[in-house]
C-alpha cells in the first residue's frame, strides 16, 4: 500500500461526501445515507489526517483559483442534507481531529420535523404489512419483501431518482398505494439539525453551503422553479447568518442538475458547486461549478478507504 501511495504520486484534491454518521441498528428511515458509525468515523479521519494533507472549505476555493497551491495528495470533507447526527455525532470527531468540513444544508428540513422524499418512503416500506411492493410510478416496479427491506426501499427509491422525468408527488402517492399505507406527515424525532446547531457548527470554522430549498432534483424543474428555490435557501441561510459561496446539487449525477441549474445557481451567487458522480479533482482542470465528489460506502473501514484514495488517485477514476 505505501508503495502504491508512492507511485500515484498524482497532485489532485479527493472531495468526500458523506450524509449520516450513525448507527444502522433500528433505523427508521432510509439506511442507505447512513455511511459510517462514530467510531468507523473516526478511524476514517485519523488515517486522513496521518496519510494526507486534509484542507478545510475555504482552501478548496484556494484551490481553485491557483491551482499551484495544491502540493500532494488533498482531501476535503462534506456532508449532505444536514442531519442531526452531523451536529451530534460527526462534528465532535471533526473538532477532535482538527478538521473543518463543509456542510451542505436543504434549507426547508433544517430545524424542522420535515422528512425528505427518501425518508418518508423508506419508513412506509418498513411499516406496510404487505409482502408484495407493485409501484405503478414512474415505472412498473415489483419487489417482495421477502428479499429484504433495505434491498426492496433501494429498489423502489431507483424507480424515481433515475427516471428521466418524473414527479415526485405523484411518486409518493405511488407509494402510499403500493404499501396501502399513509406516508409519515413528520418525523416522530427531529432528524435535521437546528439553526442554532448550524450556527454554533459555523463559528467553529465548519462551512454551511446550499443544497436547495426543497431537495428536488433540479434537472426536472423548469428555470423559474430552480432559481425561486435555490435563491429561498440562499435568503434563509443569509438570514440564520450562515451563508457561503459553496452549493452542492441535490443527488448530484450528471441527470440531477443542467447547464440551466449551473447558470442559475451563479445567478443565485454561488461560486462553487458540489457534484456527486464520482471522481477526483485535478489541479488546472478544475470546473467551480462541477466539483467531483467520492461518494462514500458504509463500513467501509480505514483501511479499506485508504486503498480506494490509493487507487483512485493513481487510475484517476473512482476505484469503487
Ligand atoms: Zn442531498
Amino acid at each position: 500500500l505505501p508503495l502504491l501511495e508512492r507511485v500515484g504520486k498524482r497532485r489532485a484534491l479527493a472531495v468526500l461526501v458523506y450524509h449520516r454518521i450513525a448507527s444502522r441498528d433500528g433505523h427508521a428511515y432510509d439506511k442507505d445515507v447512513v455511511e459510517a458509525t462514530p467510531q468507523q468515523f473516526d478511524d476514517q479521519m485519523r488515517m486522513l489526517k496521518k496519510r494526507h494533507t486534509v484542507v478545510a472549505p475555504d482552501e478548496i476555493a484556494d484551490i481553485v483559483a491557483k491551482p499551484e497551491k495544491l502540493r500532494g495528495f488533498a482531501v476535503a470533507i462534506t456532508f449532505d442534507d444536514g442531519y442531526r447526527d452531523n451536529y451530534t455525532n460527526a462534528f465532535p470527531i471533526l473538532k477532535d481531529h482538527g478538521i473543518r468540513a463543509a456542510f451542505f444544508l436543504p434549507t426547508h428540513y433544517i430545524g424542522s420535523r420535515n422528512l425528505p422524499f427518501w425518508d418518508q418512503v423508506a419508513n412506509t416500506i418498513r411499516r406496510t404489512k404487505r409482502k408484495t411492493i407493485e409501484l405503478t410510478y414512474p415505472s412498473p416496479v415489483r419487489v417482495e419483501l421477502s428479499d429484504g427491506i433495505d434491498a426492496a426501499i433501494r429498489k423502489v427509491l431507483r424507480a424515481y431518482t433515475r427516471a428521466e422525468n418524473a414527479d415526485v408527488v405523484r411518486f409518493l402517492r405511488a407509494v402510499e398505494e403500493a404499501c396501502g399505507l399513509a406516508l409519515p406527515a413528520e418525523a416522530d424525532d427531529r432528524q435535521f439539525m437546528t439553526w442554532d446547531e448550524a450556527a454554533e457548527m459555523s463559528r467553529a470554522g465548519m462551512a454551511m453551503g446550499s443544497h436547495t430549498h426543497s431537495h428536488r432534483i433540479l434537472a426536472l424543474l423548469s428555470r423559474d422553479e430552480q432559481l425561486e428555490d435555490i435563491k429561498r435557501s440562499r435568503d434563509i441561510l443569509v438570514e440564520k447568518g450562515v451563508s457561503t459561496d459553496f452549493f452542492a446539487y441535490p443527488v448530484g449525477k450528471k441527470t440531477a442538475f443542467s447547464d440551466t441549474t449551473i447558470a442559475v445557481a451563479k445567478e443565485a451567487g454561488y461560486r462553487f458547486a458540489f457534484t456527486n458522480y464520482g471522481g477526483i479533482n485535478e489541479p488546472g482542470r478544475i470546473d467551480p461549478m462541477d466539483i467531483r465528489r467520492l461518494g462514500m460506502d458504509f463500513d467501509e473501514d480505514a483501511s479499506q478507504l485508504r486503498v480506494r484514495l490509493a487507487l483512485t488517485r493513481m487510475t484517476r477514476r473512482q476505484a469503487w
